[in-house]
């Protein structure tokens, strides 16, 4: 028996006979979508209405709906043996995607989309509209010329870092570090929220950041503005420049931080001490990092005594050593100053003087 025939034994309004077949005569209450279809242009508004705070040149629409319309479309299927043709879903999103690329002057896009927009349906053909941005990527860079500011912010106590209204949608409990400062200013400009860091390397509240500054990568979930130009922040000391950037990279570059390490040791030094130090030029130290072995390269040592016990050591080594274990070694670190020096010595403070990205 032809189709056209069999399509018979069902009520279908236009949209959804036309899935179908090429001739026939709709008619009403559609038994598959139940009058979904003829409220495509009320949805296509509340679209709009639900993306009008967004920047974004390309979007994707999909949509979660009810089992019973999958259902009756399923048993209608069977029941003919039809195969093959446009599901409602996707017929739906399709012609609410021409839809709304005519009304916005914006593209479809399937890879990254910059706003993707979700219809649930419920089995009354209630129509909800989620829209959410795909995250914004920036490069940037701080310098830090005064001491006292810590680098990272501890998590919101309220949602943990999730984003709530008590944190301003930043996740962070204030704005009183460098990590809470560029993270507030970045959710203002972008109205988005939870900035999420990745840094070249950490330093210390009392450590200044000089020479280039130290690089970082941040992603900004849910940015309602995208179009941005490159934006400098200076705020407490702290000056920080940021470009927005395609992706973050998955590796973290390799990167190599001169560093100037005020110590002071439990006894008298003399030159000849402190000449064993050149030693660490050019050599690897290793250390024991969560029960692995860690081993990173210092490139160059230079030495300069400020008075019986005190003394300024300026290395130039792999990105991610860890200072104070340089010094102390108390914890599991070969060599160590201690160590070379023959006498407990100890970190009283370290300044960032460059760091290079190789
Ligand atoms: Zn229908
Ligand atoms: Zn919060």
């Amino acid at each position: 028996m032809p189709k056209e025939t069999l399509l018979k034994q069902y009520r279908l309004c236009k949209r959804c006979l036309e899935r179908y077949v090429s001739t026939g005569k709709p008619s009403r209450p559609c038994y598959i979508c139940q009058g979904l279809m003829d409220n495509l242009g009320a949805i296509a508004n509340n679209i709009l209405a639900a993306i009008k705070d967004f920047e974004f040149d390309t979007f994707l629409i999909g949509a979660t709906l009810s089992t019973q319309l999958y259902e009756r479309e399923d048993t209608m299927r069977a029941r003919l043996k039809i195969r093959g043709r446009e599901s409602i879903k996707h017929y739906l999103t399709r012609e609410l995607g021409m839809r709304l690329t005519r009304l916005t002057r914006k593209q479809v896009e399937y890879g990254k989309p910059d706003i993707t927009i979700t219809l649930t349906v419920d089995k009354e053909n209630n129509v909800n509209v989620a829209v959410i941005s795909r995250p914004l990527a920036f490069a940037g860079v701080y310098i830090k010329k005064s001491r006292g500011l810590p680098q990272k912010q501890d998590r919101c106590a309220s949602c943990g870092g999730k984003g709530c209204n008590s944190c301003n949608y930043s996740g962070l409990s204030g704005y009183d570090s460098v990590e809470g400062i560029i993270a507030n200013e970045l959710v203002q400009i972008t109205r988005g929220q939870t900035p999420k860091f990745t840094w070249l390397g950490s330093e210390d509240q009392s450590s200044l950041v000089l020479g280039s500054g130290r690089p970082f990568y941040v992603r900004v979930f849910n940015p309602k503005k995208r179009k941005l130009k490159n934006k400098t922040i200076k705020d407490s000391g702290i000056k920080a420049m940021l470009n927005v950037i395609n992706y973050i990279p998955v590796i973290q570059p390799h990167f190599t931080v001169q560093t100037k390490i005020h110590i002071r040791c439990k006894n008298a030094l003399t030159k000849r001490i402190l000449k064993k130090l050149n030693s660490l030029s050019g050599s690897k130290v290793s250390f024991e990092n969560k029960s692995k072995i860690g081993v990173k390269n210092i490139h160059s040592v230079r030495v300069r005594q400020l008075d019986s016990n005190q003394f300024t050591l300026t290395i130039v080594a792999d990105g991610g050593l860890m200072i104070k274990q340089l010094v102390g070694g108390e914890e599991f670190m070969k060599p160590n100053i201690s160590e070379i020096l023959g006498m407990k010595c100890e970190c009283l403070m370290f300044d960032i003087l460059d760091v290079q990205i190789q």
